[in-house]
């Protein structure tokens, strides 16, 4: 039977509302964009006057192109991903001991998807701005696919798990929605996590990007400087993901979160409609920033986006030379911490507690923030929304925080401990 750290009616509330709200929020933020110029207060008002019925009549039903889009899309993400090389990885070991192995081409797949995506518009084989039109019937469409999808891990997970890291905590709906396995996999090598999170959710967000611009440019003629900062620090964000996919299969995402409706659906749903929304709100919105502002705003990304990097990668460099390593020009400073695998296994961790790990336990949580705040602050303040993805990262990195420091107290228990009393703030240094 598989532990589980959420409650029952942690869960329960969670699932619902995620399920009620959820879906329709992502088509009532396309519909806002897209088609109310961003406006919520004219949203409300339409709603207010309309009611529910005024909700389905705006829902736009999964067209054929949208299918076709999106499985065109995905096959491709799924033969890149099985067939382009790449260096052998191993990934942490498993709660119950097993280490995972994975084919790290990411960034030739983040390459090839977007030099295809331009040779297509280039050559007039494809246009871009044809995802935009129909990008509503294409959200839906993910919207029903991905609980499908989900419902079909749900059955794997009971009839042909991939490894020992899965199994049911005894309650279908806990099953359903935090997941049965934590490395689904189709036959030996295709992981159906790194598909999700990494090669169709955050792929999307680097094409979609993209889409946005090249539609502000098929309807005015030019790009304006908001959508190409906002355009280029989505990339480079994206791009120093894909640089460090390896890295994010040692993370929560992957080595701990199981693959359910909570991280899947995510992945397939979330992250192409509302990490990109800032992008979505600009096409009808060419704001002009002037060269100085662009730059400035350009650049105080750019060094976010670099800062998180650096976070990331300054733990995976220490726990990979096992903490020799040199820490801001000095020798890491460490906590050696014991833990017992479910298979009763005793094992060994580092813990970092010097560079940006010695701030505040998540520190990274901040330039992560501060980055998605740079790359909206392009729309300006004329409407709300474009901001949501900001104050949505907010809420779920604080959330994300305390889950993992609960985690880790379970886990390394005195060590953690001892780490908290080194380290004392939580996100923000000196303030929480
Ligand atoms: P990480 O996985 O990077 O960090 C948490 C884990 O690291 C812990 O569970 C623990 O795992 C280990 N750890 C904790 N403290 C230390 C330490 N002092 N020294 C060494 N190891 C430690 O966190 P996230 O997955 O949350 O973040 C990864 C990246 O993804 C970040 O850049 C983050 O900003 C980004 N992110 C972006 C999101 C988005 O929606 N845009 C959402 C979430 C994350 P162990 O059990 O191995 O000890």
């Amino acid at each position: 039977m598989a532990a589980t750290v959420h409650s029952p009616i942690v869960t329960y509330a969670s699932m619902l509302s995620l399920l009620a709200f959820c879906p329709p929020f992502v088509i009532l933020l396309w519909y806002t964009m897209v088609h109310q110029g961003g406006s919520v207060t004219q949203t409300c008002g339409f709603l207010w006057e309309n009611g529910v019925q005024g909700l389905i009549n705006i829902w736009p039903r999964p067209t054929a192109i949208a299918w076709k889009i999106i499985f065109c899309y995905g096959a491709f993400e799924a033969a890149l991903q099985l067939l382009l090389p790449g260096k052998r990885v191993e990934g942490p070991i498993s709660p119950t001991g097993n280490r995972p192995v994975y084919k790290a081409n990411g960034m030739a797949a983040y390459f090839v998807t977007l030099a295809t995506y331009l040779a297509l518009w280039w050559f007039g084989i494809f246009n871009p701005a044809i995802v935009y039109d129909h990008l509503g019937e294409i959200f839906s469409a993910l919207i029903f696919g991905s609980l499908v999808f989900c419902v079909l891990l749900y059955v794997k997970g009971h009839v042909a798990p991939s490894s020992s890291d899965s199994g049911s905590c005894g309650n279908l709906i806990i099953d359903f929605y935090w997941g049965m396995e934590l490395y689904p996999r189709i036959g030996k090598n295709f992981d159906i996590k790194v598909f999700t999170n990494c090669r169709f959710g955050m792929m999307s967000w680097a094409v979609l990007a993209v889409t946005y611009c090249i539609k502000q440019y098929e309807i005015n003629g030019k790009v304006s400087d908001s959508m190409l900062v906002n355009t280029i620090l989505m990339l480079v964000y994206v791009t120093k993901f894909f640089w460090w996919e390896a890295g994010y299969w040692n993370t929560m995402d992957i080595a701990h979160d199981r693959a359910g409706f909570y991280i899947c659906w995510g992945c397939l749903v979330w992250v192409p409609s509302i990490y990109t929304s800032p992008g979505m709100y600009l096409v009808n919105h060419p704001v002009q920033l002037g060269t100085q502002l662009a730059v400035y705003i350009l650049v105080a990304g750019c060094l976010c986006i670099y800062i998180n990097y650096d976070c990331d990668r300054q733990r995976q460099e220490f726990r990979r030379t096992n903490g020799k390593c040199s820490v801001w020009g000095k020798a890491p400073s460490k906590i050696v911490a014991t833990y017992t695998t479910t298979a009763g296994e005793t094992k060994t961790s580092l813990l970092l507690t010097s560079g940006w790990w010695g701030l505040a336990r998540h520190f990274h949580y901040v330039p992560e923030i501060s980055s998605a705040f740079f790359w909206t602050v392009p729309a300006l303040f004329d409407n709300f929304l474009p901001y949501f993805y900001v104050i949505f990262l907010t809420i779920l990195l604080f959330d994300r925080a305390k889950r993992d420091d609960d985690r880790c107290r379970s886990k390394y228990g005195k060590y953690w401990k001892l780490y908290c009393e080194k380290v004392r703030y939580r996100i923000i240094p000196g303030i929480y």
